[in-house]
Formats: structure tokens, C-alpha cells, sequence
């Protein structure tokens, strides 16, 4: 509040004021109303429940009724004779006086400061707003004015107020409008106040039609109960939620998700309802749908465990890194020796339940080299792997496992959910791996199969004996009919009794090789290494050979003047014979052998390759070429005897002694077989290694 003082006027203002204004000396203005003594005047002013002030032409005030004064905060007396200005706040004095004097010039009666804000100040300095009105009049014969004042600060805080909702009741009716929602306002009767772009969007109807109307009428409204009992909720708890059903101007019945509230007026009598839907038509659709088709995969899910409990083999399907569990079956359950919760890794149902895998040597398998492991990190597919599963009760139950990834379409179609809604209808991304694991128990055909290696071995065993005597007796007839002595033999019978002689030998060595098999699967089969040189047994056995082999060429090389080896002699003999025996057997037609030694520094270890230009092995069956009793079909096309037992066992002994045994063939051109086999720690010391294991080769023509 300005505290200047109200007699501070210039010298220019105080001038003015002393001077009538020149209309008001010269010549009164016509329309002044009749002159009024001063003393009818102070009645008039004293009566009138205005404030109301009368200035003299030099804008002094010469009569100030009590209204005025009391609303200015002064006595009457303090304002009589006193300047005008003295009610105004100092910064409106110059223009006021300027005003005063432009008035006087034109006095009709009319509105002080149209478009003008004008304050009066009271005599505490405080300001208010005042409306002002002015009217010319005769006073004692001279030029006054009366000014009516009224204090507006009411009227103006009301204003404002005024301006301030209407602000506020357009920006909510934007609002409104722009909300997805439809929003209604509906009298306590439900006729409709408010109808926004919402409500003309889901409905169909506009604004203009749907005013006034009821609107569950309208919208053929279906309550969930009944409106009753809604607008019984609504008046008790002040609102209602709920699902409504309700048909647009088209006809199309709507599910609507709808909020009411009830508004009071002051005196808590309801007023209004304000009304929000939202259309969940679709979304309802939609979750029926997936609701019966998920009904139906849960059907499948259970026919589908029903299938998978009647299979005798343990099932299970898993998913993710950590292999958990999804489905499963009785028999997987006998399999573990415990059940497997469904959601449970792998690792930690073993771990939790003391459940070892191992390999069928009794290794501990690693994790990475479990079947269900490998089809789920690396998607391989396992076929035939055989672990051992050592249940908690501490049985061992070998099975053999069957692994195979699946891809994420298969999550439907299994009728799977798991933790994270995955499998449910509708879910997509699913980009954990899946694998569906078989587990076959194998401990029965195990048992039938020791039976069967127990009755090879027994067989074998008790056949040596008979045939040995064999052997030594034709071997003695042989001789002794050469040496002349007794009975002279027909050429014929000496024939038979070479005849006698081979199959003895080939009986011999058909009972060694069962033997041999039915002793590795027992793991009896031990060897007896020394430090052997390989290069001089591989020549003995290749002169051997060539002896014999009057049609076929035997060639040897080797890079190395010696090798050695700690190897079981016998045993790498038998090998080199079998391979020997088999490229000389398989090439009918005779031609070059080839048998190289080379070694193999970085690995310390020596190649063996026995190479002929035979029928060779046809692609189809070189996968199985290894299995026990396996012969291809053109070597028996071809009539060439065999048993199928040898190769299987010379990989057998070859890893038996660190080596590994493989071939490269083909059917009509030729095999070149490959063994390596480690040689002594101290290789390098040995023949040529010095200078390079390349430099010389060491080539004989046997
Ligand atoms: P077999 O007593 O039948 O020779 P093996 O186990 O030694 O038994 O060989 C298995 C099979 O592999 C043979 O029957 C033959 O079909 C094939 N085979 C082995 N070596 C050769 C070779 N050098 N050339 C062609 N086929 C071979």
C-alpha cells in the first residue's frame, strides 16, 4: 500500500486545480441539472446509500456524505475542502487531474475510466478497485460535479473467479474430448448432460442427438444384474464399476467396461452422474476364443500325458540352458529312481535326488556330454547314447538315450505352459531351445547280452581243445605220410588232409577272434606292452605276407629308420595281419599294397596305412563297417569269406593302446586303412627324427 501522503500535489496540479475550468467560468454547460442550494444537496447526498462525493470546479470537494467517508476511512470533515486526489494512489494523480479538467470540458453524466481499472485509496493507504460514476450539477450557482463511488474489490474477485472456471470448464471439456473413453454426464434421471467425442465414436450417436435423451434407453443398456441394484450400489458406495452390455446406433451389441460416480450438490442430493465406458468388445472376443482354445490344449496336453505314461521307454521334453523339465512319463520316473518335478534343471533335480550319469565305463559323464545336453546347447540330434544312470537307491540302470531338438512350434502343440506363460495360446517369441529326451532301459537286453558273450566265450573256449588235438593230428599225418612213413596216402586223401589242415586253421582263428570279443566285453582283454620298434615288426609281418601273396605286390616305406613304441606286440601284430589279410582278401584281382609308416611329430605318434586297389566298401555301409559281424554286401557278392569280427576288434586294441583306427574307401577303386598308435617318450632320439621326420624315407620293395 502506497503511503504518500494526500496532499502532495505539484505546483502545476495545485495551479490547475485554482483555475476553473474555462467552459465551466464562460458558460455552463446546458445540460446541468437545475441548481440545488448546498444545503438540499448535503440532504440528497446524506439520504443516498451511495458513496457520494461533489467537487468544485477546482476539484476540491466540497460535500462528502458519511458512505463515502466511511469507505474511504475518513471523517467527513477531514475530507471537505480537501483535493480530490487525496482518495486516489499518487501514480494516478497527474492523468487524474488531467482527466478532471478534460471532463469539465464535456460534463455529461457517464461512467468514470470506461476500460480503466480504478483504484481508491483509503486513508491507511490500503487501495481497493472502485467503479465511478459522474454527473454534472449546479450548485450554488457554479459548476460541480458528483461523483457516485462504489467499491467493486467484491464484484472483481467474483470476476475473476468467474474467468478462472470458465477457464478451467473449457480446458476440461478439451479434456474430455479427447479422451478415448466415452464420457457421458447424466441427470439423477440418466437423461444425458454431456455426450464427448467418445461417446459419439463408440456409440454412433452425436452429441446434438443423444442430449437430453435416456441413456439407458438409448443404449438398450443390459445391466449385470439390474439397473436397481446398480444405482442402489451407486447411491450407497458413490460409484459402480462393472461390465455393461449396450447396442450402438447401428444395432452391434457392445461389452463395455463402465465406471459411474454419482455427484451431490451441496446439499448431498444427487446431482449428476458421470459416466466413463470403454469398449472391451474385443478384447472380450478375443480372451473367449483364446479361453477355448486353450480348453482344448489342455485336453490334448492330457491325452498326451496319457499316451506318454503307457510308453515303456522314459519320455521327457525340456527347455532352456538349464534343461528344465516340461513333461514326463511314469517310466522316465522308474528310469531316475525318483520323480522329476515339472519346472525343475536338470542338474539340480540330479543333485537334489544323489542321481549320477555316467558313461558305461563308470566315468562320470560330463554335463556338456549328456544326450539331453547336446540336443539342447549345441541341437544335435543323439541317437543311441549310452549312459548309466545311477539311481539313488544306488542301482545302475543303463539306458540308451535319444535326443532330439525341437523347434518353438512344438511348444503349442504340446499343450505346455510353463512359468512364464509360455505355450499358453497366443504366446509368441519363444526362442528357448526345446528338446524331447527317450530314455531306454537297456539293463534286459545288457543281461541277454552278457548271456550271449558268456555263451560265445564258454563255445569258443571249449572248442580250442578239440581243435588243437585236430590241428597236431592232421599237422602228424601230414609229415609222416611225407617222411614215407606208414600207410602211403592216395594223392586225393593228402589233399583232404590239406584241406583238413586250413579249416582247422581258419577254426582257430575264428575261435580266437570270439574269444578276443567275448574277453573285450568283459574288459578282460589286457595287454602286455614292452618298447617295441615298430618299423621292423611292420616288416616282418609285410615279408610274411609277401611270401605268400604271389599275386599281389607288397610295398613298404617308412620315414623313420626305427620306431618305437610301447605296444603289445601280439596284439599289433593281429591287427596289422587283419588289415594285411583283408587288403590282400578284398582285392581279388591282385595288385600293389602299400604299407607306410610315417610319424607325426607335433602328436609324437606313428601312421600306419595299408592301402589296396580291392573292391573297396560301399558308402552306404561304412558307418557300420566297425560293428561286430559286419561285412559289406559286395564282399560277400563276391563270394570272399569272412566273419566280420576282425575289424571290430583291431579298433578295439588300437584304443586299447591310445591309437585310433579309421578308412578312407571307395567301392570299386580301392580302401586305404590308417591306425596311429603313440610312440615312446623319447622318439626323437630314435633314427632320423634329428633331421626332420621327412628327410629320408626308408623304401623296400619286399
Ligand atoms: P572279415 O572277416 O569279413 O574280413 P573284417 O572285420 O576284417 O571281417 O572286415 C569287415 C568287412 O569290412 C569285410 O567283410 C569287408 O566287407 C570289409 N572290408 C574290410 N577290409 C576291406 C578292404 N581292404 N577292402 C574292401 N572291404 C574291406
Amino acid at each position: 500500500m502506497s503511503n504518500e501522503q494526500p496532499d502532495r500535489f505539484s505546483d502545476r496540479e495545485l495551479q490547475a486545480m485554482a483555475e476553473p475550468p474555462p467552459h465551466a467560468r464562460e458558460e455552463p454547460a446546458a445540460s446541468l441539472h437545475s441548481a440545488l442550494t448546498m444545503a438540499e444537496a448535503k440532504k440528497f447526498l446524506d439520504f443516498s446509500p451511495d458513496a457520494l462525493i461533489i467537487v468544485d470546479a477546482l476539484g476540491l470537494m466540497v460535500l462528502v456524505n458519511s458512505q463515502a467517508a466511511a469507505l474511504f476511512g475518513y471523517a467527513e470533515a477531514e475530507l471537505v475542502r480537501q483535493p480530490l486526489e487525496m482518495l486516489l494512489p499518487a501514480r494516478f494523480h497527474t492523468a487524474h487531474v488531467a482527466h478532471r479538467l478534460d471532463y469539465a470540458t464535456a460534463p455529461l453524466p457517464r461512467p468514470m475510466g470506461v476500460g480503466l481499472d480504478l483504484v481508491g485509496r483509503r486513508k491507511d493507504g490500503s487501495e481497493f478497485p472502485v467503479d465511478i460514476s459522474l454527473r454534472p450539477v449546479l450548485l450554488e450557482q457554479a459548476f460541480h460535479v458528483v461523483g457516485a463511488i462504489r467499491d467493486i474489490t467484491v464484484q472483481r474477485f467474483l470476476e475473476r473467479e468467474r474467468a478462472v472456471q470458465t477457464e478451467r470448464i473449457s480446458q476440461l471439456t478439451a479434456l474430455i474430448d479427447l479422451a478415448h473413453d466415452a464420457i457421458q454426464v447424466q441427470d439423477p434421471l440418466g437423461r444425458i448432460l454431456l455426450w464427448n467425442r467418445g461417446a459419439e465414436e463408440l456409440y454412433g450417436w452425436t452429441a446434438q442427438e443423444a442430449l437430453g435423451r435416456v441413456a439407458h434407453v438409448l443404449l438398450q443398456t443390459h445391466f449385470p444384474e439390474s439397473q436397481a441394484a446398480v444405482d442402489a450400489e451407486l447411491e450407497r458406495a458413490g460409484s459402480w464399476e462393472g461390465e455393461l452390455v449396450q447396442t450402438d446406433r447401428q444395432g452391434r451389441a457392445l461389452v463395455v467396461d463402465c465406471r459411474r460416480v454419482l455427484i451431490r450438490d451441496e446439499h448431498s442430493h444427487p446431482a449428476a452422474i458421470f459416466v466413463i465406458a470403454r469398449d472391451i468388445t474385443e478384447r472380450r472376443r478375443q480372451e473367449q476364443a483364446q479361453a477355448a482354445v486353450y480348453t482344448e490344449t489342455l485336453a490334448q496336453r492330457a491325452f498326451l500325458q496319457e499316451l506318454l505314461d503307457a510308453l515303456p521307454s522314459g519320455v521327457s521334453v525340456v527347455h532352456g540352458h538349464e534343461a528344465r523339465l516340461l513333461l514326463t512319463n511314469h517310466a522316465a520316473a522308474s528310469i531316475w529312481g525318483a520323480p522329476w518335478p515339472v519346472g525343475q534343471p536338470m542338474r539340480a533335480f540330479l543333485e537334489e535326488r544323489h542321481i549320477r550319469l555316467v558313461e558305461a565305463s563308470g566315468r562320470a559323464l560330463r554335463e556338456d556330454a549328456w544326450a539331453t545336453m547336446r540336443a539342447l546347447l549345441d541341437g544335435e540330434t543323439v541317437l543311441q547314447h549310452q549312459e548309466v544312470i545311477r539311481q539313488p537307491s544306488g542301482a545302475s540302470v543303463p539306458v540308451l538315450v535319444n535326443a532330439v531338438p525341437l523347434t518353438s512350434a512344438h511348444w503349442q502343440s504340446l499343450g505346455v505352459q510353463d512359468e512364464q506363460g509360455r505355450g499358453q495360446p497366443g504366446h509368441k517369441g519363444i526362442r528357448e531351445p526345446l528338446a524331447l529326451v527317450i530314455y531306454q532301459d537297456v539293463r534286459l537286453l545288457k543281461e541277454a547280452e552278457y548271456f550271449k558273450e558268456e555263451f560265445i566265450g564258454i563255445t569258443a573256449h571249449e572248442l580250442r581243445q578239440p581243435l588243437a588235438v585236430l590241428k597236431v593230428a592232421v599237422g602228424t599225418l601230414l609229415r609222416q605220410t611225407a617222411r614215407g612213413h606208414g600207410t602211403k596216402l592216395s594223392s586225393w586223401q593228402q589233399e583232404m588232409l590239406q584241406d583238413l589242415d586250413q579249416a582247422t586253421d581258419r577254426l582257430t582263428d575264428l575261435t580266437d577272434d570270439l574269444l578276443d570279443v567275448s574277453r573285450l566285453q568283459a574288459g578282460r582283454l589286457s595287454l602286455q606292452r614292452a618298447v617295441t620298434d615298430l618299423v621292423s615288426l611292420t616288416q616282418r609281418v609285410v615279408k610274411r605276407f609277401q611270401q605268400t601273396a604271389s599275386r599281389h605286390h607288397l610295398e613298404f616305406s617308412s620315414d623313420q629308420a626305427r620306431l618305437e613304441a610301447e605296444v603289445d606286440t601280439r596284439r599289433i601284430e593281429q591287427v596289422l595281419t587283419n588289415l594285411l589279410t583283408n587288403a590282400v582278401k578284398y582285392s581279388p584281382q591282385g595288385g600293389p599294397v602299400q604299407v607306410t609308416l610315417s610319424t607325426r611329430a607335433a602328436a609324437r605318434s606313428v601312421e600306419i596305412r595299408v592301402q589296396d586297389g580291392g573292391i573297396g566298401i560301399p558308402a552306404y555301409q561304412q558307418a557300420r563297417i566297425f560293428g561286430r559281424f559286419m561285412r559289406a554286401d559286395n564282399a560277400q557278392a563276391a563270394g570272399i569269406g569272412g566273419t566280420g569280427l576282425g575289424l571290430y576288434l583291431c579298433r578295439a586294441l588300437v584304443e586299447q593302446h591310445g591309437g585310433q583306427l579309421w578308412f578312407e574307401s571307395t567301392e570299386g577303386v580301392g580302401s586305404t586303412f590308417f591306425t596311429t598308435l603313440p610312440l615312446s617318450p623319447d622318439v626323437s632320439s630314435s633314427g632320423e627324427a634329428q633331421s626332420g621326420p621327412w628327410a629320408k624315407r626308408h623304401q623296400r620293395k619286399m
